[in-house]
């Protein structure tokens, strides 16, 4: 490719290109993958390697780069975090083969695989310990539906999903790649971006929900999909879309889908995408693990036991038979030290058996795989044999567990224990399997010493001592004596063995048939054994994959046993209790923590927890807390350990707290903290208002709600004014559990006024001007903030802090005086100040208590003066 003519090989390469233009194309060549012209500008940047130019082409340098074969995993890695698809073209000949049909012919190349975010299937590209999800959703008619799975576990999901719907599902969810219609809509465009997953546009063809029945009830070999749910057209074409990108993506290979599983709205208690944010559930702020209640809770070992427990606190259930199933059966490890225990020490041996069955499907496994499967099964024996010593009771049946006794012994009698990655590189089909292989291995392995056998066999045959086997590229083996003694061969009855082949100056070369087959052997043993052990590879995966299901349920099993025993561990540790559930209102928490609070505080040996009481019921209804106190009292803290108490509880966990009774919360919503958004154009107040607003519309009699600060984004009146009517909704339209926290002590005066409403406080004690917070609720409300207290605690210079406080004495002072009821004066206090007058009269202060009159130049003298009289209120203008 040095002129500027089209190669056959880039006229392959732009052949290839064009079938996936939106995609980077690995274009494997040799030992790399090589990407050219704008890929190579794309891929180098984002990837930090180098790029060169290869040939012309229209007159241009053709820019190129590439990764080498062995290490693309972690570029691929770093090219889909940063948004990229990559398309894989490989070699689908040996290029010997290629030059067989002329000097001049390619290769031929062909894309295996397309990458993209929501169809990994790599370990080391995914996180063990979370679900990679693509989903799908569509709209046919007045119904929409959304689609999901994890290609690299096969669950398979669908659920109606109306358009408010939308953003708390995949909130939930949390997918990596979301399949649209073209020319879906911008609102749900927008939606999705919010939550920062890839949008993938298919055409209308790919949702279409004739094509989308036909296709499933192939996949499934059922006549009707009635097999599965009621499945409306919206569901079947999110399926159905779902299907057509995979294949797509897998270029035709589909990987192990297990059944679609119909979940029903309302299953489940509703999280909205802004809730799930501020109580950081699973994700932080920041978007990492740290700092999560999952971080808190996560003490399971196996990979599927962590996927679980992801799910069971994105979706705490609403089901109270389902609750009470997962309770009961973690009750038996929290009552049941040394079975906790026991299985606990067995799960460490538990691989991923879900990925490794879903690559081996998708011909993308290898040996270690099928090891997976094989280990997985034996834990599974193992741990079933742990149950069977106890009198578990659940409604889960465990002897499944066993199920897969069968195929772990032939796996077991199979495979060598320690397996390679490849099935190409052979040396996993354990020794005395096949006697074929046994044979093989032993030629190629023990070609030398089977040589010597033969050569002091002949020696003893013809009487030659000094007779050789030898052997050179030229000729191969063969069997060398001196001269002197070469007649004896050559002669009858030897000469009819003993074939010659050469006469060098003092040596004479022979072979025999038998040398020369032993030869071939040799030659051929490595690719024979690797032969037949890629047969068995292949038995081995069809047997793994038609033992599917029944791998599944084992999985599931495993992963529920790994899940309860490691929430068990958690309860005992933390002591942690189990919460009572029911269906009516009440909200009764004793003693209640922060999981994530008391975790981090426990790293301080200085610092305890305060447990702390709520109660957001009266008798059979619904009620409020008003919550007040001063700044870093600990009101947020407060109000979000409430919420991941519920979602803990309904997720079938213990509580952190002496005794829980909660009424099963439906929805669940929490505005939190200030933040703002502007990327979409949502100033902080924006932000807060769509939030409350979203809260005020939605939240039923079954819902719990958390505000904290409502109102603070803007002037104190509209945000005094906003508050003040957002409680009222709450209490007589919503009439729901709720928390409220705020600075607005005027509201606390509602609490005579408005049914269920009840005022609570932090509480704080002052000792030698000191504040000190006692992080304890307490009935009745704040008399201040303490605001000035916490900006000294923060670092605020001593000047500002000082002149802070004497504003807030005059402040005070001004507003009794003016007979101002006392509580206005804390929040209101910069309407009340007389015009901007004491601010300039502080600066000039400051100013002169900064500065040494001895110390200072006339110049500088003079200069101050000017500044000085500057900051006087209404100077006039000079000159
Ligand atoms: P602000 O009004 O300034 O937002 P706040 O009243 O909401 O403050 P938090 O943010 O909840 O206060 O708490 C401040 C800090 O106090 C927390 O980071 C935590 O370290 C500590 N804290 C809160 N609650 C408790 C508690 N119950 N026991 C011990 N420490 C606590």
């Amino acid at each position: 490719m040095t002129q500027d003519t089209l190669t056959p090989m880039m006229a392959q390469y732009l052949d290839i290109k064009a079938q996936m233009p939106d995609a980077l194309l690995f274009y494997r060549m040799g030992d790399f993958y090589e990407m050219f012209f704008n890929d190579a500008l794309l891929a180098a940047a984002a990837l930090d390697i180098t790029l060169t130019k290869r040939g012309l082409h229209k007159g241009q340098p053709i820019s190129m780069c590439g990764v080498p074969y062995h290490a693309a995993e972690g570029y691929l890695q770093q090219l889909i975090r940063k948004g990229f698809r990559v398309a894989i073209a490989e070699q689908m000949e040996d290029p010997a083969e290629a030059k067989k049909r002329g000097y001049k012919s390619v290769v031929r190349r062909e894309i295996v695989r397309l990458v993209t975010p929501g169809t990994l299937t790599e370990d080391a590209l995914l996180q063990a310990r979370r679900h990679n999800y693509l989903a799908a959703f569509a709209q046919v008619r007045d119904a929409s539906a959304l689609a999901w799975c994890d290609v690299s576990t096969g669950a398979l999901h669908v659920s109606a999903c109306p358009m408010v719907r939308l953003g708390p599902e995949l909130a939930r969810l949390a997918p990596s790649e979301v399949l649209l219609v073209d020319g879906e809509t911008d609102t749900v465009r927008g939606i999705i971006q919010d939550l920062g997953a890839a949008i993938t546009d298919l055409s209308r063809a790919s949702f279409d929900s004739g094509s989308a029945e036909r296709r499933l009830c192939a996949l499934y070999h059922v006549a009707s999909l009635e097999a599965f749910a009621h499945l409306d057209r919206a569901e079947i074409s999110a399926l159905g879309a779902v299907l057509d990108y995979i294949s797509l993506t897998q270029r035709g290979q589909l990987p192990l889908l297990r059944p679609p599983v119909q979940e029903k709205l309302g299953g489940t208690m509703m999280i909205d995408a802004a809730t799930r944010r501020n109580l950081e559930l699973t994700q932080s702020m920041g978007g990492g693990r740290d700092g999560t209640l999952l971080s808190v809770v996560d003490r399971t070992i196996s990979a599927a036991g962590g996927r679980l427990l992801e799910r069971r606190l994105a979706n705490p259930s609403c089901d109270l038979g389902v609750l009470a199933q997962r309770h009961a059966l973690l009750d038996h490890f929290v009552k049941n030290p040394p079975l906790r225990e026991a299985v606990r020490l067995k799960m460490g041996a538990v691989p991923d058996i879900e990925r490794a069955l879903s690559r081996l499907a998708l011909g993308r496994g290898g040996p270690r795989d099928l090891g997976s499967v094989r280990d997985g099964l034996a834990s599974a024996t193992a741990v079933s044999g742990l149950l069977a010593e106890t009198d578990i009771i659940s409604s889960l049946d465990f002897s499944a567990l066993r199920n897969g006794q069968d195929l772990c012994a032939r796996l077991t009698t199979a495979l060598q224990v320690d397996l390679p990655m490849l099935a190409r590189d052979g040396g996993f089909i354990a020794a005395g399997l096949d006697p074929d292989l046994d044979h093989a291995r032993k030629m190629r392995d023990d070609g030398r010493s089977i040589m010597i056998n033969l050569e002091s066999g002949y020696s003893a045959e013809t009487g030659v001592q000094s007779l050789k086997i030898k052997h050179n590229n030229v000729l191969g083996y063969f069997i060398e004596t001196t001269s002197a003694h070469a007649a004896r061969m050559m002669a009858p009855p030897l000469s009819a063995r003993f074939i010659h082949r050469q006469t060098t100056a003092n040596q004479v070369r022979f072979t025999t048939l038998e040398l020369s087959t032993l030869e071939t052997e040799i030659l051929n043993a490595g690719a024979r054994a690797i032969d037949i052990e890629q047969g068995y590879f292949q038995n081995l995966c069809e047997m793994a994959l038609q033992n599917a299901a029944m791998i599944a349920e084992i999985v599931q099993l495993l992963a529920e046993l790994d899940l309860s025993a490691a929430w068990a561990e958690l309860a005992v540790d933390l002591a942690w209790t189990k919460p009572v559930l029911d269906a009516t209102c009440a909200f009764s928490i004793t003693a209640g923590r922060h999981p994530v609070v008391e975790h981090a505080l426990g790293r301080n040996r200085h610092a305890a927890f305060v447990p702390n009481d709520c109660d957001l019921s009266q008798g059979e209804t619904p009620a409020i807390w008003l919550l007040t106190g001063p700044n870093m009292a600990g009101k947020s803290t407060f109000l979000r350990q409430n919420a991941l108490i519920a979602v803990l509880a309904q997720a079938g966990c213990y509580v952190p707290a002496a005794r829980a009774h909660i009424g099963l919360v439906h929805q669940l919503f929490s505005r939190v903290g200030a933040s703002d958004d502007l990327a979409r154009g949502r100033s902080t107040f924006m932000v807060e208002m769509v939030e409350t607003a979203a809260i005020l519309n939605q939240a039923g009699e079954n819902a719990l709600v958390i505000l904290d600060e409502i109102g603070r984004g803007t002037a104190t009146y509209d945000g005094l004014s906003i508050a003040w009517a957002t409680l009222e909704h709450l209490q007589s339209v919503n009439k729901c559990r709720a928390l409220f926290a705020t600075h607005y002590h005027e509201l606390t005066g509602l609490a005579g006024k408005l049914d269920g409403l009840r005022n609570a406080t932090m509480t704080v004690k002052e000792h030698d001007g000191d504040v000190i917070f006692m992080h304890e609720v307490q009935n009745g409300a704040a008399d201040r903030s303490y605001g000035v207290h916490v900006a000294r605690l923060a670092g605020l210079p001593a000047a500002v802090v000082t002149r802070a406080q004497s504003v807030l004495q005059r402040l005070e002072a001004d507003a009794v005086s003016n007979n101002r009821p006392q509580v206005m004066i804390d929040d209101l206090p910069l309407f009340r100040a007389p015009a901007a007058a004491p601010a300039k009269t502080s600066e000039i202060e400051t100013r002169l208590r900064q500065i040494s009159p001895d110390q200072l130049s006339p110049i500088e003298a003079l200069h101050l003066l000017y500044d000085l009289h500057a900051l006087l209120p209404s100077v006039p203008k000079q000159g």
